[in-house]
């Protein structure tokens, strides 16, 4: 692990020192050979400026190429990267680390996504284009460190931008890595350097230098409460992927064991660090106990009251003065394995375990928090119509995401209209909505109060139009 950091510091270290052909800085200069790592705001933007206005000279076959780099990289090093973030973070999973970056090279829409629209009529033709937005500041998660900053600059670059991250601290050294390695490998095929930017000494100064650079024209921020209120405060227009903190709701026409592998396979995926993973789950008491057995036989862990008690006095804590007062998860079980929360519960369970769960009421704190840790709370409610309540009252009107394992269309559809959520998924785990066993596209940043959705290359566009008056429509009269 020592080692792994210090490799890393050291290239990053490599690469700001490194004055090589044409490298910094600033006065017109070029900032090649740089490959993306910088500890200025300035010089980052100036670079991704000049990149930008390289890459508008080359053709949407050449933003392909580029891209493809990248798509090479996550996939053939997935698990040398993944395993850094791994060792950097110390929260997830390996095996999901790995298996992330390596989803997101092969299934982020790239330039393929791009599209024009048409009007064609009476008087000619309209034709609606998409363009770049030039410099876009992206601020990312210390969940997906890398995977974010992937999936942004495929996007990103697909749209036609070039991009500054400000990185989490606590995934900035795989960051720089995966930075570099993008960035070098476009740069010795294509003559582009800077394509993808970020700052090696990320602060929340340098994610305010970001926001208000006048060489930054939008902001995408992927991460919780406070960066997504910073962003919806900033002057400029901002993307914003929000936190959530998705309930499930299981109801008695539902296919219980086919719900609680749904439950685990989500809720338990990189340690419930996804932002739409399973957080608690609301089941109407004609079921209730017939589901808790369901989760048993499907290998989750049950702890009792005592033991959910005990976890959370130690995985919850309490922040913030008078009003701001407010629960939050402990950081040092966020992202833990089952067995070292169990051990924190008094229980010892196989290493193998994916996920704890047990049945609480609606008021303990595992209900209302973002856990980010592998234990589900289960709580039991009268009927539908208070699952679906509760639902909507715990996901805290975030709007992100919410779950349903229902056989009755009637129940499924009073769910999708209460909850309002931008993602609603019936019977399935929460990664089926991104196209991982479900239908739909990937992406890590879900845009929620700002309400792009799953962004795409197209959300990181601005439109076009381009009219050509009275010919061209080849139809006749
Ligand atoms: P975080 O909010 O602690 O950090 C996210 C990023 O914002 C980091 O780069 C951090 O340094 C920066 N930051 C934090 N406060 C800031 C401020 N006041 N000004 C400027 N920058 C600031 O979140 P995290 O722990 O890294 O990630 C988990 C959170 O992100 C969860 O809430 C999760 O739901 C959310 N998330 C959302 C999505 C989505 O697509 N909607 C995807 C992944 C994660």
């Amino acid at each position: 692990m020592q080692a792994t950091e210090e490799l890393i510091r050291s290239v990053v270290a490599q690469v700001l020192s490194q004055m090589g052909p044409g490298a910094p800085a600033g006065n017109g200069r070029s900032y090649r050979g740089r490959f993306g790592i910088f500890t200025c705001v300035d010089e980052a933007v100036a670079a991704a400026t000049e990149a930008f206005e390289q890459l508008s000279e080359r053709t949407i076959e050449d933003r392909k190429r580029i891209i493809d780099h990248i798509r090479r990289i996550s996939i053939e090093q997935c698990v040398e990267l993944g395993t850094m973030e791994m060792n950097e973070t110390k929260i997830g999973r390996l095996e999901h680390k790995i298996e992330k970056l390596k989803t997101l090279g092969e299934r982020t829409p790239g330039v393929e996504f791009m599209r024009s629209e048409v009007f064609s009529g009476d008087h000619g033709l309209a034709v609606i284009e998409h363009a770049p937005f030039g410099v876009i500041g992206a601020i990312t998660p210390v969940t997906h460190s890398l995977p974010t900053i992937t999936g942004n600059a495929v996007s990103m670059i697909a749209g036609g931008n070039t991009l500054v991250v400000n990185p989490h601290p606590s995934g900035k050294l795989v960051a720089a890595e995966g930075v570099r390695r993008f960035n070098e490998a476009i740069y010795r095929d294509l003559g582009i350097d800077n394509l993808i930017c970020m700052i090696a000494e990320p602060t929340i100064e340098s994610a305010d230098a970001i926001f208000n650079h006048k060489g930054v024209k939008l902001i995408c921020v992927t991460g919780g409460p406070a960066v997504a209120r910073a962003a919806l405060k900033s002057s400029k227009r901002a993307i914003v992927a929000g936190p959530g903190n998705p309930p499930v709701v299981v109801d008695e026409t539902a296919d219980l064991d086919r719900a609680a592998r749904a439950i685990i396979k989500g809720g338990a995926y990189d340690n419930n660090l996804l932002c739409i993973s399973e957080k608690e789950v609301f089941v109407v008491a004609e079921v209730f106990d017939a589901m808790l057995s369901a989760m048993d036989r499907a290998g989750a862990a049950r702890l009792n009251s005592r033991e959910i008690d005990a976890l959370t006095k130690a995985a919850i804590v309490s922040v913030g003065e008078g009003a701001d007062k407010h629960d939050v998860a402990a950081k040092e079980f966020i992202g833990q394995d089952a067995a070292v929360l169990a051990r924190a519960a008094g229980k010892q369970v196989s290493p193998k375990t994916e996920l704890l769960f047990g049945e609480t009421d609606e008021h303990n704190p595992f209900v209302p928090v973002e856990q980010m840790m592998p234990f589900v709370p289960f709580v039991r409610v009268r009927d539908i119509d208070e699952a679906i309540a509760k639902a909507k009252y715990y996901e805290h009107g975030f709007r992100h995401t919410s779950i349903i394992h229902s056989n009755n269309v009637r129940n499924m559809t009073k769910m999708g209209r209460a909850l309002d959520t931008t993602l609603f998924v019936k019977n399935g785990p929460c990664m089926s909505s991104l196209g991982l066993g479900g239908e739909g596209y990937l992406s890590f940043s879900i845009a929620t109060p700002t309400g792009e959705g799953v962004t795409t290359p197209l959300t990181f566009t601005r439109e076009r139009r381009c009219s050509l008056i009275d010919d061209l429509r080849i139809l006749g009269k």
